[in-house]
């Protein structure tokens, strides 16, 4: 039966499972290169999709502080949670050339970065939203905009999926961005048997499913996508960071004991900023070769290395210590002062990747005190 397309979320439609390729196919359309997640070297990544058999049909993921690992599961497309990737890569890259300068008769010719493709992601968690919101405010909107950051991130499509189960680090639902997508998606899909529950954000999603065999959700179905948020809230009892206060508490806490104990554990590798999908620091770097062309390249930084503080003399977060605490209380607190958010959203990324198994909500309470 033809549906109306509404962007009214509370009207859904049901997009049966053989029907993804054609999502994809539409994801794509217009030259949009659609990314989402794909197993590969014993993880789930989040790279170009040819079809949906690109999709990491029947893995799921097991997450502890330091440890991740693929195994079989459900069968579904979407039975993990999140992987080492986010798609920060995509919209902010590891490397970016700013500018390539090259010789000519006269001089010299500067040449900008060719345009980007347009982008589609297929596959983003309510947290994932969440970061790419923090991202936003962060390079769009506190100040002048990156260019390179606006022409990635215009006319994004965004096809989310509601999570329905949560990794072992994962605690967005005390950071109040998850598990359930409510906002800054296109289309957002839960999983169900047979297909998925399609909700509609916006035109452009309702615009995707016009020339697929949706049809209307029958039965238990449509309350599916409340269902699965219930299942992932409850999969994180117990794992918490209540943000009431924390900033003050953290302020508080800057010259306690505290820093010095995780120090003893943090090997510096800086693993916890890189797979984090809201860090964004990065360095310059002129390249020149031989022939006298040049390229100047921005590449992800960190808080980690010692080199990332260097002023004329010395870093001036020279100890472990000083550079945990950095990363900590810029992320939980000073991140309100600076962009009136938290630079959090609770995926759990930095505690499953640290090879020390440093849990940031741990971490976060023990240094703060664990409040009222
Ligand atoms: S700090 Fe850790 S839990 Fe928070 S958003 Fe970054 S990776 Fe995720
Ligand atoms: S907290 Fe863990 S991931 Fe981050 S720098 Fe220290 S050892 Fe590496």
């Amino acid at each position: 039966m033809p549906l109306r397309m509404s962007t009214d979320p509370s009207e859904r439609c049901f997009l049966p499972a053989d029907a993804l390729g054609a999502l994809i196919v539409a994801m794509g359309a217009d030259g949009r290169q659609v990314i989402g997640p794909t197993p590969r070297d014993g993880a789930i990544m989040l790279d170009a999709l040819e079809g949906p058999q690109d999709l990491p049909w029947g893995w799921t993921d097991d997450h502890a502080p330091g440890r991740y690992r693929l195994s079989r599961g459900a069968g579904g497309a979407f039975s993990h949670t999140v992987g080492p990737d986010s798609f920060k890569k995509h919209l902010w890259p590891a490397r970016q050339r700013l500018f390539q300068s090259r010789r000519t008769p006269e001089g010299f010719a500067v040449e900008p970065p060719p345009k980007p493709r347009r982008l589609a992601f297929l596959g983003a968690r309510a947290c994932d939203l969440a970061a790419i919101r923090v991202q936003d405010r962060v390079l769009l909107d506190s100040g002048p905009q990156d260019p390179h950051y606006a022409s990635r991130r215009e006319g994004l499509l965004l096809v989310a999926v509601q999570c329905g189960q949560a990794g072992a680090t994962c605690f967005c639902a005390s950071m109040d961005t998850g598990p359930r997508v409510t906002q800054g998606y296109d289309l957002a899909l839960t999983e169900v048997e047979g297909g998925f529950v399609v909700e509609i954000g916006t035109p452009a999603g309702a615009a995707l499913l016009r020339d697929l065999p949706v049809r209307e959700v029958d039965g238990d179905a449509a309350s599916a996508p409340e269902a699965a948020a219930a299942r992932a809230t409850a999969d994180m009892a117990g794992r918490a960071l209540p943000t009431e206060g924390l900033r003050e508490r953290l302020l508080d806490a800057l010259e306690g004991p505290h820093w010095d104990k995780v120090a003893s554990r943090c090997l510096g590798c800086a693993n916890c900023t890189l797979v984090c999908p809201t860090c964004f620091c990065t360095t310059v770097h002129d390249v020149t070769d031989l022939a006298g062309d040049a390229e100047r390249v921005r590449t992800w930084d960190s808080c980690f290395n010692l080199e990332f503080s260097y002023v004329h003399g010395g870093p001036v977060r020279a100890t472990l210590a000083a550079r945990y605490r950095q990363w900590l209380t810029h992320k939980l607190a000073t991140w309100w002062d600076q962009f009136g958010a938290s630079g959090c959203v609770g995926c759990g990324r930095c505690t499953t990747w640290c090879p020390a198994g440093i849990d940031i909500v741990e971490e976060a309470l023990a240094a703060a005190g664990p409040g009222e």
